[in-house]
């Protein structure tokens, strides 16, 4: 079997929150699709023939909106328990209840994962008064359930200093999981991200940090973000490889799709990049909208490829997905050791150009022209280009 492969399923637009940084009512969109019980027992149809045809096995991150929300959640869930197919749910604290996060445990699901984007006042300005107490509660709900939980928090220019006591509120409250990932633009929405140096700076101290409380605690910190591997390349001097020695309890096996970010190696033979690490587009997954449109990557906006409910994914998969593994055109990193491992993030390229943006979703849309373009956060690429570093 080959590597596996995930699959970020929305099953419903349907929320109760109006985060600032949402790139489903970014710009001021409101629309609240959900897929209906049969279109989504064709979609999991689908799904199993690509594993099959591709020889990949399947993990689904079943997500909103609030999936549960969506009236025939569990319907879903039971399937997936019933096929053996691990799962793991994205979601509002809201209505996770007691009941819900023990009927989860109860289906196999792997991981109920949170946002947090800030202490209290930070956290609640950006998702709703309350939603900080709800997320701490919902925590204690998964502890009680042991239904193993993650912290997540979306990095902005104004909730970074935030980030080291968010990570050791994270370890305090029991959380299994701590982890950040770049916020990416989208139409409409107010949080800017970081400078390249800044987001370096935020990587220094959290390693030691993550480090620290990983050895000292009982939750995991994820390094997610692929220029995890540029700083520990400046840093230590390594490369990421199968031989290099992780921090304890820390891991940059987690992307946003499903096989993680392994070393980047090359084949000897043909002297080219073998690309087994790093932005997961083209390689690891895809996503699904309620409305059947698949998607590249949800934080790229205008990378819809196609219908999980009229078109077969495994022809997706090897039709217009090619447009997103042509790996000489990241010029920018061409000249980078870290090409095959790293490549930045093409949604944080393609979310900071200038360009318009089109829709998330409904037609199929020619990949985003910014996709291959520099990564505006990677310090490497702003130095040896000459732009500022401040
Ligand atoms: S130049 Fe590209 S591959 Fe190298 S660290 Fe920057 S984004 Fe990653
Ligand atoms: S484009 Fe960015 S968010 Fe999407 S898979 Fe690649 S690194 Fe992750």
């Amino acid at each position: 079997m080959g590597a596996p492969f995930g699959f970020q399923w929305h099953l419903t637009d349907a929320c109760d929150q109006r985060c600032r940084h949402c790139y489903l009512y970014g710009g001021g969109a409101a629309h609240a699709q959900q897929m209906s019980r049969d279109d989504m027992i064709t979609v999991l149809g689908n799904c199993l023939e690509f594993s099959r045809s591709e020889d990949r096995p399947l993990r689904f991150f079943l997500t909103g909106g609030d999936p549960l929300l969506h009236p025939d959640f569990w319907d879903l869930a039971e399937r997936l328990a019933a096929y053996g197919l691990p799962f793991e749910v994205m979601g509002n604290p809201f209505h996770l209840t007691r009941e819900a996060a023990g009927r989860l445990r109860s289906l196999g699901c792997r991981r109920y994962q949170l946002s947090l984007d800030g202490l209290e006042a930070a956290h609640d300005a950006l998702r709703g008064r309350g939603s900080f107490a709800a997320t701490l509660g919902a925590l204690d709900r998964l502890k009680d359930a042991g239904l193993t939980s993650c912290l997540m928090t979306t990095v902005t220019a104004e909730n970074a200093s935030e980030i080291p006591d968010l990570a050791r509120l994270a370890a305090e409250r029991g959380a299994d999981g701590f982890a950040f990932a770049r916020y990416c633009p989208v139409p409409g929405a107010s949080p800017r991200m970081l400078t390249p140096q800044a987001f370096r700076d935020l990587l220094a101290v959290c390693y030691p940090l993550f480090t620290e409380l990983a050895r000292t605690t009982s939750t995991s910190y994820f390094k997610k973000d692929h220029l995890w591997a540029l700083y520990e390349y400046e840093t230590f001097g390594r490369l990421p490889g199968a031989d290099r020695a992780e921090p304890a309890g820390t891991d940059r096996t987690e992307t946003d799709g499903a096989s993680g970010a392994q070393a980047g190696s090359r084949d000897a033979a043909a002297g080219a990049p073998v690309i087994d690490g790093g932005c997961g587009c083209g390689r690891d997954h895809l996503t699904i909208l309620p409305d059947g449109s698949v998607m590249a990557c949800r934080r790229l906006a205008g990378s819809v490829v196609g219908n999980a409910l009229e078109d077969r994914l495994y022809d997706l998969w090897h039709g217009p997905m090619n447009a997103y593994r042509q790996y000489d055109r990241f010029t920018a990193c061409s000249s980078c050791p870290l090409l095959a491992a790293c490549r930045g993030c093409p949604a944080a390229a393609a979310g900071a150009a200038s360009d318009p943006m089109p829709a998330a979703s409904g037609t199929v849309s020619a990949m985003p022209a910014a996709f291959y373009a520099p990564d505006p956060q990677c310090w490497r690429y702003a130095a040896v280009s000459g732009q500022t570093k401040a």
